[in-house]
């Protein structure tokens, strides 16, 4: 049984598990809080009316020691929940060692490192666990959200020969006397799935990026939500990306409403449609010449001046990936989703031809050979597609307003960090 089964008239004996939180004996009587995956529950020792045996064993307990108590519930105003546990029967399952090199309460704070160097006790706090509960909440909204549209769930590998994109920002790996990598985005194989014939497919799992940045918002093992979808164009799957972020804040306002108030944190549901706006209209309001790329200071810019979600569309295919769609002159059919704090999500629709796909990837000096895996399956009749991939720590990160995009990950990878 969890603290939130129980209520003030809960009638009989009930039976909880959990961490001692805290510790108070007031002399005639002892006060025990016992955390675990849901919240509090007091239970409460008067003196007078509690065998001594469990007198004793309350006493050897240390703090964070896991405990199973049995006993009949009591309403009282005064208890966390209205009600307290007055036991009949109380069980040290582990005994935790004095003292913590963190403390779970909050009452100490810690800085980020020390946090992370201690994350099994970080996410004891009920503040911090409260983000993963709601991660969890997303990737359920997510899931359903995909089901509902038709698409099926994929999984596609994470050692790879070659480079997505060409470009050098990949942990090289060994593999038995090969050189291999692990992946950086999964979009070759989503794309070579729409040659399969799967229509619509989506994939949740790791990227992973050597870059060595050091920002709030950058991982270097990160989650994509990635999708991938035949006979649509960018229009529509940038209608499908806005949906998803308008679903996933409406399906946690609704069912994650505990969390976020142990979190203190309220979400606003955002408006559809975003609001969408060109490159060109980007770098006019950025001050930025053609063909650049914003940087973060630019992202702030462009951010402040919208205020909430936005695309920006038709970017030069120059500064786009060889597999997104060109349209007019320099111009292409891609897309990014933007927050006001980060950039939340990359799309296009993709080059299907294999004559032209081949050319643009010539362009940028890479070599088709080492893409033949890749190129083959644009040969033998390859739908029309589109699709973007969505970092799902951004959009965590952005939607509960959390200063540090490691908020949002259990245990990040960065550029010092591999350990725990
Ligand atoms: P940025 O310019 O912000 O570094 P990007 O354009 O390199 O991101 P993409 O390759 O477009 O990233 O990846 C798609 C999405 O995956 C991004 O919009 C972002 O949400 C997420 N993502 C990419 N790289 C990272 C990273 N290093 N850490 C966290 N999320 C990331
Ligand atoms: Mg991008």
């Amino acid at each position: 049984m969890h603290s939130i089964d129980i209520d003030p008239k809960t009638k009989g004996e009930v039976e909880v598990t959990g961490w001692i939180h805290e510790i108070r004996d007031l002399g005639g009587i002892t006060f025990l809080l016992l955390r675990d995956r849901e919240g509090i529950t007091q239970i409460t020792l008067p003196k007078r009316k509690i065998s001594k045996e469990i007198l004793e064993k309350v006493k050897k307990a240390s703090r964070e020691s896991v405990l199973r108590v049995k006993g009949d519930v009591q309403e009282d105003g005064r208890a966390p929940n209205g009600f307290e546990i007055l036991p009949s029967s109380i069980e040290i399952l582990a005994m935790a060692k004095s003292p913590l090199p963190l403390d779970p309460t909050e009452k100490v704070s810690a800085e980020m490192e020390t946090r992370l160097d201690q994350r099994f006790l970080d996410m004891r706090r009920p503040r911090v666990k409260a983000i993963f509960m709601i991660r969890s909440y997303a990737l359920r909204a997510i899931r359903e959200f995909f089901y509902e549209k038709d698409f099926i769930e994929v999984n596609t590998p994470k050692i790879v020969a070659t480079a997505t994109e060409g470009g050098t920002a990949l942990f090289p790996i060994s593999y038995f006397e090969r050189e291999a990598f692990l992946n950086q985005s999964p979009q070759l194989y989503k794309q070579m799935l729409m040659s399969s014939g799967f229509e619509r497919v989506f994939e949740i799992g790791p990227i992973f990026r050597a870059e060595e940045h050091s920002t709030r918002r950058h991982l270097n093992e990160a989650t994509s939500i990635d999708i991938e979808m035949s006979y649509a164009d960018d229009k529509e799957v940038m209608r499908l990306l806005e949906e998803l972020i308008y679903h996933t804040y409406k399906y946690i306002a609704k069912n994650a409403s505990r969390s976020l108030r142990v979190l203190e944190r309220e979400i606003k549901i955002p408006d559809i449609p975003f609001k969408r706006i060109s490159y060109n209209e980007a770098i006019e309001i950025s001050d930025l010449e053609w063909g650049d790329d914003f940087g973060a200071l630019e992202e702030r810019k462009l951010g402040e001046s919208m205020g909430e979600h936005y695309f920006i569309r038709k970017w030069p295919l120059e500064i786009k990936p060889y597999y997104t769609m060109p349209c007019g002159k320099n111009e292409s059919k891609s897309f990014d989703l933007m927050h006001p704090r980060a950039e939340l999500a990359s799309g296009s629709q993709r080059v299907h031809d294999h004559k032209l796909l081949e050319k643009q990837i010539e362009e940028r000096g890479f070599s088709p050979e080492s893409f033949f895996f890749y190129l083959n399956t644009f040969k033998y009749g390859m739908p029309p597609h589109a699709g973007w991939g969505l970092g799902l720590e951004r959009l965590l990160m952005t939607m509960l307003d959390l200063d540090n995009i490691r908020e949002a990950v259990m245990f990040p990878r960065d550029r010092r960090r591999l350990v725990p």
